[in-house]
């Protein structure tokens, strides 16, 4: 008696909010390579980039070229905050835009500058825009698990945000864990609430795995019967406006639980390992990423090159 999907839809989203906290810019060209090795790779879904102030994110000021150079053949998202980013999301021609809402007033305001209900009312205009453009909106709400300002987010303030979504049209919603609050009762409770009040309402999970948990946070999804995931390849990431956030849970090491638990992803997972250590070569720091440094359980070492282990 399991809810578990038969199939899950990974989304990556290192190359948006992993290099976002990257301080040394990242040339168009190779961000474009990258994007499309994970493509080649199989990964179906890509929060490829932002369209938010160039001046705020400055690495992610070349959004629209990157567009222009990627491989069509996966979903391109666009994160966008307001109606003025969804403008110019639609005019490079994203396939999809995902507009984002902290859950918690201090953290909406740190990030974006505005209350919750300010962004909510701005957001009427993005859907708008999108509409106009045929490009579906997929609302995410950061912090909702946790804000590191205010501490428990009620999920009955999830529920007014997806309430307002669901009302605007946006065809699905992703509960952002921004800097690592979530925790598997957590992940349990609030997978069930939206269940009961939004049946219909296509749900995914976006963990940051900050304090070490990111994983079983996915488990305790599956167990809902989530099926749509957000990830960073080799476990970039990280919010600049949120203190100790670190990188997102990281997409091989969730690849390779997926599939040792049997959940197709259609993603060739040596491919996906291949990426990381380029990107990793890419950064020139260390990622934390643990399947492409020690491969798969079905990877296995010659006896006598292996020291014996007591531990
Ligand atoms: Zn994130």
């Amino acid at each position: 008696m399991s809810n578990r999907p038969a199939r899950v839809q990974v989304t990556e989203v290192g190359t948006r909010d992993g290099f976002q906290a990257e301080p040394k810019f990242i040339p168009t060209e190779t961000k474009v390579r990258i994007i499309n090795d994970l493509v080649a790779a199989g990964v179906p879904r890509l929060e490829y980039s932002s369209f938010m102030s160039p001046r705020a994110v400055p690495q992610l000021a070349d959004s629209a070229e990157v567009l222009q150079g990627v491989d069509r053949r996966s979903t391109m998202m666009g994160l966008i905050a307001n109606a003025k980013g969804a403008r110019r999301g639609v005019d490079a021609g994203v396939d999809e835009l995902v507009v984002v809402i902290s859950a918690s007033e201090s953290h909406n305001r740190k990030n974006v500058n505005r209350s919750v209900d300010e962004s909510l009312d701005g957001f009427e205009e993005v859907a708008l825009i999108a509409a106009d453009a045929s490009v579906p909106v997929h609302g995410a709400i950061a912090t909702a698990f946790g804000c590191p300002f205010e501490g428990d987010v009620p999920f009955e303030q999830i529920g007014y945000i997806a309430e307002r979504f669901e009302k605007l049209g946006f065809h699905g919603i992703g509960l952002g864990d921004t800097t690592g609050m979530a925790t598997p009762p957590l992940v349990t409770g609030l997978c069930r609430y939206l269940r009961d009040r939004f049946p219909e309402m296509p749900v995914a999970l976006h963990f940051h795995n900050t304090r070490g948990i990111g994983l079983c946070n996915v488990m305790a999804g599956l167990d809902e019967g989530i099926d749509k995931f957000e990830s960073s390849i080799g476990g970039l990431g990280g919010c600049p406006f949120a203190p100790g956030a670190t990188g997102n849970i990281c997409t091989e090491d969730l690849v390779y639980l997926l599939h040792e638990m049997d959940i197709e992803t259609g993603i060739d997972l040596d491919r996906l390992c291949e990426v990381a250590r380029y990107v990793e070569d890419v950064v020139d720091h260390r990622l934390p990423g643990q399947v492409m440094k020690a491969g798969t359980r079905a990877r296995l070492h010659a006896l006598d090159e292996a020291r014996t282990a007591t531990g």
